[in-house]
């Protein structure tokens, strides 16, 4: 059978952002995205990123792109960058997570399961930290974003509901503070696999996170006109539908494998 998984790895994003900053990418990460380094040599020359800023919608599969691409246009037209990406098995959110912001496989930071422990392994936050930045991230209560990477000298801003998480995100930018931000939003997640991936339930949480991203992208364009900025849109997994209308992820296939990733540069006006 023909092999149609995606051919870059989430992993890669972590030394996209590393390099990005200026910063030295270790041999034993994954190689940062050739996409992105392309990208950043065109817009950037030389120059590095002052603001980082990525929202990580959860479960947005590369077929869900696919099938209902005309959703996703407003996400489309303020990336310079849409493409498919690989995630890591088990294709479940605290070890696709953990993967993208450690930059190393499952095997390596330890998170092999559906299980959200501190990692101890250097993430992508810690490395700002190191450089003399500020991070946060703003999460929802008990969701592995907002769990496996604490105990670091960032903020964090955990909410019940992803409404008071994307306010307080936009806060956040305006008030331009921090150099490293990651947003989550976990509701096309939870009603995906209540009612089914592209249930109207579903498809109304995907249509919010897309709208987020968008009004994201905006601000940073308003409020960070003087900054360069990498931002990007980075769902940890994709996901299926199962029997009874449900939703599910976690397998090795194409379906939960591959994921839609928009990023983008803006430069400094
Ligand atoms: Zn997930």
């Amino acid at each position: 059978m023909a092999d149609l998984n995606s051919s870059i790895c989430i992993s890669s994003l972590h030394a996209s952002a590393v390099s990005l900053i200026g910063e030295e990418v270790y041999d034993s990460t994954e190689k940062p995205n050739a996409a992105i380094t392309a990208l950043a040599e065109k817009k950037l020359g030389g120059k590095t990123v002052d603001r980082t800023i990525i929202y990580n919608p959860d479960a947005v599969a590369l077929w869900v792109w696919q099938k209902y691409t005309e959703k996703f246009a407003p996400a489309m037209i303020r990336s310079d960058i849409a493409m498919p990406m690989l995630s890591v098995m088990p294709s479940v959110t605290p070890v696709c997570f953990a993967s993208m912001y450690t930059g190393v496989m499952p095997d390596v930071h330890g998170i092999k399961k559906y299980e959200k422990p501190v990692l101890t392994t250097e993430t992508l936050f810690d490395r700002f930290i190191k450089a003399g930045k500020k991070a946060a991230i703003v999460s929802t209560k008990n969701d592995s974003i907002s769990l496996i990477f604490l105990e670091r000298e960032m903020d964090y801003f955990i909410y019940d509901t992803p409404e008071e998480v994307n306010k307080k995100a936009l806060e956040i930018i305006d008030e331009d503070k921090y150099d490293l931000v990651v947003i989550y939003n976990g509701d096309y997640d939870g009603t995906m696999h209540k009612f089914g991936p592209e249930s109207e339930e579903a498809l109304a949480r995907l249509d919010k996170n897309i709208a987020f991203y968008a009004e994201m992208v905006d601000k940073i364009h308003t409020r960070l006109a003087d900054k360069n900025v990498f931002y990007g849109f980075c769902p940890d997994h994709g996901c299926h539908e199962i029997d009874g209308g449900c939703g599910s992820h976690g397998l090795d296939m194409e379906e939960d494998m591959n994921v839609i990733h928009f990023y983008g540069i803006k430069t400094a006006e």
